[in-house]
């Protein structure tokens, strides 16, 4: 392939707050592997966390200090295939020219979680952007390496909308994981991706009614657009009161906690009935507070986690294709590369971006 070019332009971090624009070598596909030119990367939370040094996870065993340096960031992106071998284009069932994305996780195949279907708990863990093995996507190149899950998306999508993929696949496990009933009133806290994908996940398992929680009035608006029945501003209504109101008093049945601040984990505890569901997806820049009681003796609840979005990529692929999602006023910035630095900032103010996404030459 002739116009691959010898090195490319990709954001290195170095540490925290040390991540620098580099010149660096185009990477060489192995046996098995694609080459793949990234069209766009989006910024999530969990790099900006990054950024600011809180990353403490993803260690083989234990929680890992920091991750590890130097490593190019960026796991949720969307690319075309310029290279690959007979094997991998076999495996994938791709050709040179596809739009492809990949799974933000690279699953050894060989550990406890990976022989027993749990890919996405998949010990080694190596996720695009965290660990030295699997570069990732803020870069006008990538690898994908042989234990890649690869999928095929749309090309008639903008590449920015295309690459909401990820943060969409994760949204549905979390969604998932509720499993929801028809009958269940299900209230989703915080209107950002995450949350917004979880109103759709939701949605499309047709509940009694989706509720949105948020304090931004845009966001609320666009959580309608996703298919909340109500959207509800904290700031303005005492949320407890309009959940029990909107249940005779009983409160909700599933609660998806999307925001990663302290407080919507008690209000979580707060507005749900006996017995019911409790998801957690965020991740959180303090060790969070509440009263346990209310888990055990007061309502019996079902407390979840939820960590990235295993067997759900086919359903994000197809959500996004059917247009059901309002993807031009979710995905509000694409920058080029090199303002990777105004990309993190706007993730971190949080007031004016839903999806902030950044464009490789
Ligand atoms: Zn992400
Ligand atoms: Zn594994």
């Amino acid at each position: 392939m002739s116009e691959i070019p010898d090195s490319m332009q990709a954001v290195v971090c170095h540490g925290p707050e040390d991540y620098r624009l580099t010149e660096v070598p185009v990477p060489v596909p192995g046996p098995g592997e694609a080459l793949v030119r990234v069209e766009a990367v989006g910024i999530c939370a969990s790099d900006l966390k990054c950024y600011h040094g809180a990353t403490k996870f993803w260690g083989d065993a234990q929680r890992a200090a920091y991750v590890e340096t130097p490593v190019t960031p960026g796991h949720e992106f969307v690319g075309r295939v310029v290279a690959l071998d007979e094997t991998a284009a076999e495996r994938w069932g791709v050709s040179v020219g596809d739009r492809v994305t990949s799974e933000q996780i690279v699953p050894c195949w060989e550990c406890r979680y990976c022989l027993r279907g749990q890919y996405h708990m998949c010990a080694p863990h190596a996720i695009y952007g965290f660990k030295r093995r699997t570069p990732g996507a803020m870069a006008s190149y990538m690898i994908f390496p042989a234990g890649a899950l690869v999928h095929k998306i749309s090309a008639d999508l903008p590449p920015a909308q295309a690459a909401f993929v990820e943060p969409l696949s994760c949204a549905l496990h979390a969604v998932e994981r509720a499993d929801p009933t028809f009958d269940d009133v299900v209230v989703v806290a915080g209107c950002g991706p995450i949350g917004l994908g979880m109103i759709a996940g939701a949605r499309a398992r047709f509940p009694r009614k989706v509720v949105a929680l948020d304090m931004a009035p845009d966001k609320l608006a666009l959580a309608l657009r996703c298919g909340a029945d109500e959207a509800i501003n904290i700031a303005e209504t005492d949320v407890v009161a309009a959940i029990m109101d909107l249940t005779g008093g009983y409160g909700a049945d599933v609660y998806l906690e999307g925001t990663g601040h302290p407080s919507a984990v008690g209000q979580g505890l707060n507005v749900l009935r006996k017995q019911g569901t409790f998801v957690e997806y965020s991740v959180f820049g303090s060790d969070v507070s509440v009263d346990w009681t209310i888990i055990s003796d007061d309502k019996e609840l079902d407390v979840l986690g939820a960590h990235l979005g295993p067997h759900t990529w086919p359903a994000a692929v197809r959500m996004l294709e059917s247009g059901v999602l309002p993807l031009d006023d979710i995905c509000t910035h694409q920058l080029p590369l090199a303002d990777f630095q105004r990309g993190l900032d706007l993730v971190g103010s949080g007031k004016e971006s839903v999806k902030v996404s950044l464009i490789p030459e």
